[in-house]
């Protein structure tokens, strides 16, 4: 009996102590999210647990790229992507593995979550933003363009520029249309915005609002960063831009206003698993997730998390949708369908 527990005790001792020799202690991060704040973010966690952050930038394609090429020898640990028909993409091209944790499902509502087989979620959304509708003050009545919808009502002939429509910022607000009215009307409005086009899609949303402040076009659609890093700018040129422009959050009266987020997930072949989790729990704490809204002008995915950022501030609060973010995946294709026949580039 005492040999057989020391025995035991040898081997839970070799087990705990096996690990540690064994596991490196480093995250290899590929991240397709690079600001400022991140410096601190990342050095925030190494300090709190001794992991050494490993980081591949890239774009979200060059990182989709990436992981393709290098397969099941991929040393990726956590796989960070912007935008949920992204990181849905990425999750049914199986680059993801599921994370049981009951931080994360307490912290990280479901509705920003990739799908859950019951082994835990495939990703999770840890900021988010808002695409709203831009206008031109001095030729648009607020009440005109306070709906999606109406971006593609005949009375606004001529007035809309928008960024092309198969780019994912678009595909997931058509698909988050798609999920609210349905496929017949979803197509149909897509038509009516094509034929209220001023000019041919082109550019970011950058680009779009500077288009309805110099009267290019009168509306465009936008995600909220974007807006707010005009008017945190310190450039002059871009607070007289955002001058020009009126802002509005639509639907408000209805379903809301479509929401998307930035997101992570373990790496399906993560050679630092427990890392990888500790990672994705941490990004969801009090502080990580300040950090890391207020990086892009965002808003913390935990809701209780409040950040001082005197743009959103200045956008106030709205109505957001609550349809899972991942819809906006599963509807893309037909979304893409739709573009093609009506003719939106
Ligand atoms: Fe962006």
């Amino acid at each position: 009996m005492k040999v057989r527990t020391i025995l035991l005790a040898t081997v839970a001792a070799l087990a705990t102590a096996l690990p540690a020799v064994a596991q490196e202690k480093v995250l290899n991060l590929y991240s397709a999210r690079h600001y400022q704040t991140d410096e601190a973010l990342y050095a925030n966690f190494t300090k709190a647990t001794g992991i050494t952050i490993n980081r591949v930038d890239a774009d979200d394609a060059g990182i989709l790229a990436r992981l393709k090429s290098e397969g099941t020898a991929s040393p990726a640990d956590v796989i960070l992507l912007v935008d949920a028909a992204r990181l849905w993409r990425a999750e049914t091209d199986g680059l993801f593995q599921p994370v049981k944790s009951a931080v994360l499902e307490q912290r990280i509502p479901a509705t920003l979550r990739g799908a859950d087989a019951g082994q835990g979620s495939q990703w999770f959304g840890f900021s988010t933003r808002g695409r709203v509708i831009v206008y031109n003050k001095a030729g648009i009545k607020k009440d005109d363009v306070d709906t999606y919808e109406e971006l593609g009502d005949p009375k606004n002939k001529g007035k809309v520029c928008t960024r092309s429509g198969s780019h994912p910022y678009n595909l997931s607000l058509f698909g988050a249309v798609m999920q609210h009215l349905g496929e017949p009307a979803t197509e149909s409005w897509l038509k009516g915005v094509v034929a209220n086009m001023a000019r041919a899609p082109k550019g970011g949303d950058t680009d779009q609002i500077k288009a309805v402040a110099s009267g290019e076009c009168q509306i465009a659609i936008t995600n909220t960063y974007y807006l707010a890093r005009m008017m945190r700018s310190a450039n002059p040129d871009d607070r007289a831009v955002v001058e020009k422009v009126g802002v509005v959050f639509p639907n408000q009266a209805t379903w809301g206003t479509h929401v998307n987020i930035a997101g992570a997930g373990m790496a399906k072949n993560a050679p630092h698993r427990e890392a990888a989790r500790q990672f994705l729990e941490y990004l969801s704490s009090d502080q990580a997730q300040a950090y890391f809204a207020d990086g892009n002008n965002e808003w913390p995915a935990v809701a209780s998390v409040r950040t001082a950022n005197p743009a959103l501030e200045a956008l106030g609060k709205f109505k957001a949708e609550t349809i899972p973010v991942a819809v906006t995946g599963m509807n893309q294709t037909k979304v893409q369908q739709m573009l093609d026949r009506v003719g939106y580039k």
